[in-house]
């Protein structure tokens, strides 16, 4: 039976006998002294991401951030921003110099959690993240983002957990799969052989050879051709029967030397890749397409993955995640170009 104001009443009758629960039940007690009590936040809960490293020594070597930037580019309020970092020579390694995130910015979505190949960013539960700057101040960089796996596992216990043992598998995997390649060699160290001919001497490195200024190449073609020739005089394998140089004439084509790849560079766009790799063989122009970031996120680094193509092992042409739609569209088209698709 209904009467006005019965809604209003039982409100009050709930209120009065927490009220006079809670003096003798500490269940009926839901006032938190906030800051001195807090309160345990359920182990789902999120607020901003932070990076995940391995060891305690050395944090930065142990990130797992590649900075392949794929959170980047999937972050929908485009909040995270991340340079490379690079050697004294100018390589890209594979970690970030610069990692930020603006937190006033970010919508705490958990996207950049699910595209990362590396279980390398994880959502944070801290909630005290009040400053009194709205600028700088709300903006998280890579120390402040850096936290240890421990920490990790001590908020996210199941998650933690999960994510340890796919890592395990992951690194099992790996081993299993190098494996059969460290085989022969220990065979061939078995003592029984019989006395062989004493191999000739390797021959020690030569000095890189450079061609000069004034010969008639562009510098790209000078820069490969010094390496290749360098290679060639280190190896002792006979010039004919090597790689020809972009842009001559009449030489079969193979790929680049390893590590001669003037497109190798993430800071570099698209097109100035494809023109580097403009005159060289279909796998080289195949990498030269890819984002450059050798982050693995395909299963291979850069040169793996463009070979695997160029040679049949792999018919994805969608795995460069950070290279995106740019990426793929390229591929099959310089695979059709090449007549092989
Ligand atoms: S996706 Fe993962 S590995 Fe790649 S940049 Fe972001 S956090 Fe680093
Ligand atoms: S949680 Fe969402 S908004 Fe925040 S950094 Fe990650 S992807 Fe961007």
């Amino acid at each position: 039976m209904g009467f006005i104001g019965k809604g209003l009443f039982e409100g009050m009758v709930v209120t009065a006998r927490n009220f006079v629960g809670s003096y003798f039940d500490k269940e009926r007690l839901v006032t938190v002294q906030y800051p001195e009590e807090r309160v345990q936040v359920p182990e789902n809960s999120r607020t901003f991401p932070f990076l995940v490293f391995d060891k305690d020594s050395d944090p930065v070597a142990s990130m797992r951030c590649v900075a392949c930037k794929i959170c980047e580019v999937e972050c929908p309020p485009q909040c995270i921003y991340i340079v490379m970092d690079r050697d004294e020579k100018g390589k890209p390694q594979q970690r970030p110099k610069v990692f930020d995130i603006d937190i006033s910015v970010c919508m705490q979505c958990q996207i950049c959690v699910e595209v990362c190949p590396f279980d390398a960013i994880k959502m944070d539960n801290n909630y005290e993240k009040s400053q009194y700057g709205r600028f700088d101040e709300l903006v998280e960089h890579l120390p402040e983002l850096l936290k240890s796996n421990e920490f990790y596992n001590k908020i996210k216990p199941t998650e933690a957990t999960a994510v340890d043992a796919k890592l395990k598998a992951d690194a099992e995997k790996k081993a299993k799969k190098a494996a059969p390649a460290a085989k022969p060699a220990a065979t061939a160290a078995k003592p029984a052989a019989p006395a062989a001919p004493k191999p000739a001497p390797v021959a020690a490195p030569t000095a890189k050879i450079a061609i000069p200024d004034d010969a008639p190449f562009t510098p790209e073609q000078r820069q490969w051709l010094s390496g290749y020739l360098s290679t060639v005089a280190a190896s002792g394998v006979a010039p004919a029967a090597a790689a020809p140089v972009a842009g001559t004439p009449a030489a079969p084509a193979t790929e680049a030397p390893a590590g001669n790849w003037p497109w190798h560079d993430p800071g570099l766009g698209m097109q100035r890749r494809l023109d580097l790799a403009k005159e060289t063989p279909i796998a080289d122009k195949l990498m030269a397409a890819m984002a450059q970031t050798d982050c693995h996120a395909c299963g291979y680094d850069c040169r793996g993955y463009a070979d695997a193509i160029a040679t049949g092992a792999e018919t994805d042409l969608s795995l460069c995640l950070p290279g995106e739609a740019e990426t793929a569209n390229m591929l099959k088209k310089l695979m059709q170009e090449a007549g092989k698709l």
